[in-house]
């Protein structure tokens, strides 16, 4: 007779998380600060079905796949011991950046280390600062790590994923993600953001090699644009590239209350797509979704629709 090993519980979504995050301090009146993260750890804090862990620190090998050696190198010298840097009017570089961004794109990588050792089931990265914007060469727009790009290079390289999908919900265009992978097929990448915002890329008519699909949305989109789009256009491609991994770029400040967009999104739709993406997920590719923290800048709405996206992870 067939029983179940007592010992076999089922695999939880990691949450990987690090202290070090906290330290990266673009100014008191930044939108992007620590309490995003402290926000979001509260509001996960007690909730079934995952596990937390410290994310690693990634190491020059891993940034290097996705950023320019010169560029990663000075961004390291120019880290200041104390007070901060304008690297652009949106984007500073303060003492801790450095390790803060290193904690994004480890987490990343570990997670999908984790995931493909069998550990754990899938995994949010609640880290910071956020990465879409930044390109190979250049910091832009808060960021200066691009951990989706790292985490998606790491598994190609060290895990012999053929392909990558990485779906991107923020409310603004990673144009740094596309960018990077602009002339690389082995890396789809699908993005919903509104248009007209920051950064002023992610027209339709960008398509990379054919392996860019931007959705861009008008202000006050809300609930049904966006759920029209992602299921007319941005799954149905999803499907047909059949990724062994998918990595989502999980920006929140399309939140109906997100002070830096207009799209009108709710809870609700957070964990839509999140069970749409895991869906497919757990028919092609063993359940791996790795999802890393982007934008997201009214607390409580970062805190409630975070939740709504990982209860959609665990469930
Ligand atoms: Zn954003």
């Amino acid at each position: 007779m067939h029983r179940p090993k007592p010992d076999s519980e089922p695999m939880k979504t990691l949450v990987l998380y690090h202290d070090e995050c906290l330290n990266h301090d673009p100014g008191p009146r930044h939108p992007e600060g620590a309490d995003r993260v402290r926000a979001i750890l509260s509001a996960l804090k007690n909730m079934a079905g995952i596990e937390i862990l410290p994310s690693p620190l990634a190491n020059r090998e891993q940034v290097c796949r996705a950023h320019d050696p010169h560029y990663w190198q000075k961004l390291v010298d120019l880290e200041p011991d104390n007070d901060r840097l304008a690297l652009d009017p949106d984007t500073f570089l303060s003492a801790g950046s450095i390790n803060a961004a290193l904690r994004g794109s480890g987490a990343g990588c570990f997670a999908i280390d984790q995931i493909f050792a069998g550990k754990s089931r899938n995994a949010f990265c609640v880290t910071r600062p956020p990465g879409h914007h930044a390109e190979g060469n250049m910091a832009m727009g808060f960021c200066l790590l691009n951990h989706a790009a790292v985490a998606a290079r790491h598994a190609l390289a060290v895990h012999g994923v053929e392909r990558v999908a990485i779906l991107d919900f923020d409310v603004h265009h990673g144009n740094g993600t596309q960018a990077i992978f602009e002339q690389s097929p082995e890396v789809l990448y699908v993005s919903s953001h509104q248009m007209p915002l920051y950064p002023g890329t992610g027209y339709a008519d960008e398509t990379g090699c054919g392996n860019i699909l931007n959705l861009p949305l008008p202000p006050g989109a809300g609930s049904s644009q966006f759920r029209t789009s992602w299921s007319t256009l941005g799954l149905p491609a999803l499907h047909s590239f059949q990724p062994g991994l998918i990595i989502v770029s999980a920006g929140f400040d399309a939140h109906q209350d997100d002070p830096l967009g207009q799209l009108e999104l709710q809870d609700d739709d957070y964990s839509w797509i999140t069970q749409q993406i895991c869906e497919y997920a757990n028919k092609a590719c063993a359940g791996r979704v790795v999802s890393i923290l982007e934008g997201g800048y009214n607390l409580k709405a970062l805190a409630s629709a975070s939740t709504a996206h990982v209860e959609a992870l665990t469930s």
